[in-house]
C-alpha cells in the first residue's frame, strides 16, 4: 500500500525503476536457483538400482541372509551386502518384506509346440502340419512372457520347434523386441532315420511336410553335418535322439556328436527312452540325459558318479494330465535319482494344452508359467527337501544351461536375474507360486505382482548383431 502511494508521489519514477530492477534481479536469481537445482539433480542421478532384500537366498548353500542390499548397474550386479552404501540418486526398490532369490530355470521345455485335444486329438503329427513355424514362434513368444511372469528367467528349449522358432525367439528377446527368458535353443532334434516319427513313405521321402522337426543323421558324416547346421542356425545346445528307433546311436556316434558340438561351444543332451539307450548315453558321457522313465537305479548311480545332469521331466498327476500309475513311477524314479545324488534339474517337457487347464478355485485359465510351476507337486510327493528342489530350479538349471559363469548366483559380475516372493521357499517351496517381482538383465519386468514390461519393448536391435545374432 505504501509503495503504491509512492508511485504517484513526486519521486515516483525513480521508485518504479527501483522496483522493476528488484523484480528483474529476483527473477534472475530464481532462474539461477532453478538451474542450480536442475544441475544438482543431474549430478545426483545415478545409473544404479539398489534392491533392499529383506531375505536373500543363496540356493547353492541353502542359506538365507537378512537385510541385504543388491546394487545393479546396467545388466549386471555390482554389489551385495548387509550395509552397502546406496549411492545418492539411485533408484531404490524396496523388497524388504520379501524373499529374494535368483530367477528360476526350466531345463527342458518346448515353447513352440502346443498340441491340443481340439482340433488334432492330441496327435502332434497334425499340429506339425496345421501350425506354421511363424505361428508357433509367436506362440513361443507369448509362452516366454508367461514363463517370465512366473519367475522363469532361463529356459532350455530343446527341439520340436519347427524350423528354428526357438533360435528366432532367443534372437528377438536379445534384440529387445519383447520380454522373455534367456532361451537356450537346440534347433531341431538330431536322430537316426525317422527321428521320433514313424513316418509314411510320403512323409519321409521328400521331407517337405512335418520333417523340419527332426534332422536325420545316419552316419558319422551326417552327424557332423547336422550338429554344424544346428550351431550355424543358432543352437546353444545339441539335442540327440539316442534311442528313438531300435537302430539308434552307438556310443561312438554319440561321442562324435559331443566332440563336434564342443567345437561350437555346445554341450549334448540325449533323449533316452530305453535302458540300453540310457547306458549308451552314459558310456559316451553326454552332458544331460532327458527323461527319467527308462532309467534304473544303476543308471542313476553311474550318472552321479560321472556328474551327468538329469532333466527328468517329472509330470505331476493333475485334472489336465497324467495317470496315477504313471505318477507313482515318476515319483519313485525322481526319489531314487535324488537318493543316488544325481544332479537334478527342474524340467517339464511342456508342449500340450487342453480345456481343463483352469484354476479350480477361480475358473481362470492357468498361464504357461503357472502350469510349469505346478510340477512342484511331483517333487513334493517324492519328498525332496525344499533346499534341494530350489537348487534344482536354480543353480543346477544354470549349470544345465551352461551359463553358470554368467547367470544364477546373486553376486557381483553376474547378470541381474532376480525374483522375489513372500514367505520362505526353503520352508515352503509353494511360496514360488506367488512371484511378486521379476528383474531380468537388470530390467524390471514385474513389480508388486504386476507386469510392467514397457522397458523391454524396443524397435531394436538394442545389441548390435555384429554379423552373427546369437553367439
Ligand atoms: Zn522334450
Amino acid at each position: 500500500m505504501v509503495l503504491k502511494r509512492e508511485y504517484y508521489s513526486g519521486k515516483s519514477t525513480l521508485v518504479f525503476e527501483e522496483v522493476v530492477m528488484k523484480m528483474r534481479i529476483a527473477v534472475f536469481c530464481s532462474l539461477l536457483a532453478v538451474l542450480a537445482v536442475g544441475l544438482s539433480v543431474a549430478q545426483q542421478e545415478s545409473p544404479v538400482t539398489a534392491i533392499k532384500a529383506g531375505r536373500l537366498i543363496d540356493p547353492e548353500t541353502g542359506t538365507i541372509a537378512v537385510n541385504q542390499v543388491i546394487l545393479v548397474e546396467g545388466e549386471k550386479i555390482t554389489g551385495v551386502g548387509p550395509n552397502l552404501a546406496i549411492p545418492s540418486g539411485a533408484t531404490v526398490i524396496d523388497l524388504s518384506q520379501l524373499t529374494v532369490l535368483p530367477g528360476l530355470v526350466d531345463a527342458h521345455t518346448h515353447m513352440a509346440l502346443t498340441y491340443k485335444e481340439e482340433p488334432e486329438n492330441n496327435y502332434y503329427y497334425l499340429t506339425y502340419i496345421m501350425d506354421s513355424t511363424p505361428l508357433r514362434a509367436i506362440q513361443a513368444a507369448s509362452n516366454g512372457m508367461q514363463l517370465l511372469n512366473s519367475g522363469f528367467t532361463v529356459v532350455r528349449d530343446v527341439g520340436n520347434n519347427a524350423l528354428y522358432a526357438d533360435a528366432a525367439l532367443r534372437q528377438a528377446i536379445e534384440q529387445g523386441w519383447l520380454p522373455g527368458p534367456t532361451v537356450i535353443p537346440s534347433g531341431p532334434m538330431i536322430g537316426s532315420t525317422g527321428g521320433q516319427y514313424w513316418p509314411t513313405p510320403e512323409m519321409y521321402k521328400y521331407h517337405n511336410i512335418m520333417f523340419p522337426e527332426y534332422i536325420d543323421a545316419n552316419s558319422p558324416d551326417e552327424i557332423v553335418r547336422a550338429v554344424r547346421e544346428n550351431m550355424l542356425f543358432g543352437a546353444r545346445t545339441i539335442k540327440l535322439c539316442i534311442d528313438c528307433k531300435p537302430w539308434g546311436y552307438s556310443v561312438d556316434d554319440i561321442k562324435l556328436a559331443i566332440s563336434e558340438a564342443a567345437k561350437g561351444g555346445c554341450k549334448v543332451e540325449g533323449h533316452v527312452q530305453t535302458a540300453d539307450g540310457a547306458q549308451r548315453a552314459i558310456d559316451a558321457g553326454v552332458y544331460i540325459i532327458a527323461h527319467n522313465n527308462a532309467l534304473t537305479p544303476e543308471h542313476h548311480r553311474q550318472m552321479a558318479e560321472k556328474g551327468i545332469i538329469l532333466a527328468g521331466t517329472d509330470t505331476p498327476f493333475t485334472a489336465y494330465r497324467g495317470s496315477e500309475a504313471a505318477f507313482k513311477r515318476t515319483v519313485a524314479n525322481l526319489r531314487d535319482a535324488w537318493e543316488k545324488r544325481v544332479l537334478l534339474t527342474y524340467s517339464t517337457d511342456f508342449d500340450y494344452w487342453n480345456e481343463r487347464m483352469k484354476d479350480p478355485k477361480t475358473g481362470e485359465w492357468l498361464t504357461r508359467g503357472e502350469l510349469t510351476i505346478n510340477f512342484l507337486e511331483t517333487w513334493k510327493t517324492a519328498g525332496i527337501p525344499q533346499a534341494d528342489i530350489l537348487r534344482a530350479m536354480t543353480i543346477n538349471g544354470y549349470k544345465a544351461a551352461d551359463i553358470l559363469s554368467q547367470r544364477g548366483p546373486i553376486k557381483p559380475g553376474f547378470f541381474a536375474d532376480i525374483i522375489a516372493v513372500p514367505g520362505n521357499p526353503l520352508v515352503d517351496i509353494d511360496a514360488l507360486r506367488n512371484v511378486r517381482f521379476v528383474m531380468k538383465n537388470g530390467m524390471v519386468f514385474k513389480k508388486d505382482g504386476v507386469m510392467i514390461p514397457e522397458k523391454f519393448f524396443h524397435p531394436g536391435p538394442v545389441k548390435t548383431p555384429n554379423g552373427r545374432w546369437t553367439r
